[in-house]
C-alpha cells in the first residue's frame, strides 16, 4: 500500500516536472519594454507631411501596433517617460538605469528593450553601456518616421529590437542599438543621417543584422559588461548618484571667441570637452581659456569633431593637463568624462580611462 502511494507519488511528481520542464523550454523570453518617447511614439495630422509631434503615444499603443511581438517574447511594459529625446534628463538617465538594473537583479526579465527618441539616441546608449553590469540584452530602438506615416519603421524596429533582446545570442554583448534591422554596440553607434531610416551608423561597421527574427552577429563586440574577462574598463558603480558631475562641450570652429568657453567657466562646471577641429586643435582664443579653466580645477578633455581617424595626442595640440579622447564623439566623450569624475579628477587618471 505505503510502496503503491510512494510509487505514485513520484509518478505525480515526475508528470510534474515534466510539465515544469515542459513550460521552461517553451517558456518565451520575458522581455520588459521601456518607453521615453521620441518619433516611435510620434504622431501627424496627414500619412505623408514632414511635421508631426513626437512622444504622443503610449507604450501599449505602440506594442499594439506590432503584430506578432507576442509570440516572440512575454512582453511587459513600462511607460517611464514620454518625451522627445533633445529633451533627455539627467533623471531620465538615472531612473532608466536604475529600472533595468532593479529588473535584471530581481530575474524579472530577460532582456530589456527601451523605446527613446533617435537623437540623443546613442548618448542614452552609451551611458547605460557604461553603468550597467548585467549580461542580459538591452537593446535600444526608435524610429526615423512617426506612427502615423505612409510606411512607418517603428513597427519592425520594434519587433526586430524584441527579437534581438529575446535571443540567447545577444547575452553577454552589453548594450546595443536596433535601427533598421542592423545591430550596433552602443560602444561606437551614432545617428548620421537626420532623415534617412538607415540613420544609425558606426565607424567600426554594425555587430549584426536582424532577420526573420533573429539575430545574426558579424563581429565581436568589446562588451563592457566582458570587462573582467577581457580585461577591459569595469562598468561604472554610480548607484548612490543622484546627479552626474556637470560637463559641457565647446567646439571650436575657424576664428571661434573664447565667450563660450568663458560662460561655461563661470557656470562651475565639472568638465569641459573640447570638440576640436581636425586633432582635437582649437583656436588660440580657447587654449588661453582652457589653461584658466585647469588652473580653476576644472577637468578638460580634448576630442574631434571629425567622425573617422582618431586624435593624436601630440599631432599639433600637447598638454598633460588636457587628456584626449581618442575615438569618441565629443557627445559620448563627454559621457565618459561624467562618469569618469566620479572617480577622479586627475588628469592622467582620466587619460587612463580614455584609453581604455
Ligand atoms: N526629435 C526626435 C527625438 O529624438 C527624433 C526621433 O525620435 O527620431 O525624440
Amino acid at each position: 500500500m505505503k510502496k503503491v502511494f510512494i510509487s505514485a507519488l513520484i509518478r505525480s511528481n515526475l508528470i510534474v516536472l515534466l510539465f515544469l520542464c515542459g513550460v521552461t523550454a517553451f517558456a518565451k523570453p520575458r522581455i520588459t519594454i521601456i518607453a521615453t518617447g521620441g518619433t516611435i511614439a510620434g504622431a501627424a495630422g496627414s500619412s505623408v507631411n514632414d511635421s508631426y509631434k513626437p512622444a504622443q503615444l503610449s507604450v501599449e499603443q505602440i506594442v499594439a501596433s506590432v503584430p506578432g511581438i507576442d509570440v516572440i517574447a512575454e512582453i511587459n511594459t513600462i511607460q517611464l517617460a514620454n518625451i522627445a529625446s533633445q529633451n533627455i534628463t539627467e533623471d531620465v538617465w538615472l531612473t532608466l538605469r536604475k529600472t533595468i538594473d532593479y529588473l535584471f537583479s530581481n530575474n524579472l526579465a530577460d532582456g530589456v528593450v527601451v523605446t527613446h527618441g533617435t537623437d540623443t539616441m546613442e548618448e542614452t546608449a552609451y551611458f547605460l553601456y557604461l553603468t550597467l553590469s548585467h549580461s542580459c540584452p538591452v537593446v535600444i530602438t526608435g524610429s526615423m518616421r512617426p506612427s502615423t506615416s505612409l510606411s512607418a519603421d517603428g513597427p519592425m524596429n520594434l519587433y526586430n529590437a524584441v527579437a534581438t533582446a529575446a535571443s540567447s545570442e545577444s547575452k553577454g554583448k552589453g548594450v546595443m542599438v536596433e535601427m533598421n534591422a542592423t545591430i550596433f554596440s552602443a560602444a561606437d553607434v551614432y545617428k548620421g543621417n537626420t532623415v534617412a531610416v538607415d540613420a544609425f551608423e558606426s565607424v567600426y561597421g554594425p555587430i549584426g543584422y536582424v532577420r526573420n527574427g533573429e539575430p545574426k552577429y558579424v563581429r565581436n563586440i568589446s562588451s563592457v559588461f566582458a570587462a573582467e574577462k577581457y580585461n577591459y574598463r569595469p562598468p561604472f558603480d554610480i548607484k548612490e548618484l543622484k546627479t552626474l558631475p556637470k560637463v559641457e562641450i565647446v567646439a571650436s570652429y575657424a576664428f571661434a571667441s573664447a565667450e563660450p568657453i568663458r560662460a561655461v567657466i563661470a557656470s562651475k562646471a565639472a568638465g569641459i570637452v573640447i570638440a576640436g577641429v581636425g586633432h582635437g586643435n582649437y583656436d588660440r582664443a580657447i587654449s588661453a581659456e582652457i589653461d584658466n579653466a585647469v588652473s580653476k580645477g576644472i577637468s578638460v578633455v580634448r576630442s574631434s569633431r571629425i567622425p573617422k581617424g582618431g586624435v593624436d595626442k601630440n599631432a599639433e595640440e600637447y598638454s598633460e593637463k588636457v587628456p584626449v579622447c581618442y575615438n569618441h564623439s565629443p557627445q559620448t566623450a563627454r559621457i565618459l568624462l561624467m562618469l569618469a569624475l566620479t572617480q577622479t579628477s586627475k588628469p592622467k587618471d582620466i587619460q587612463n580611462l580614455f584609453e581604455q
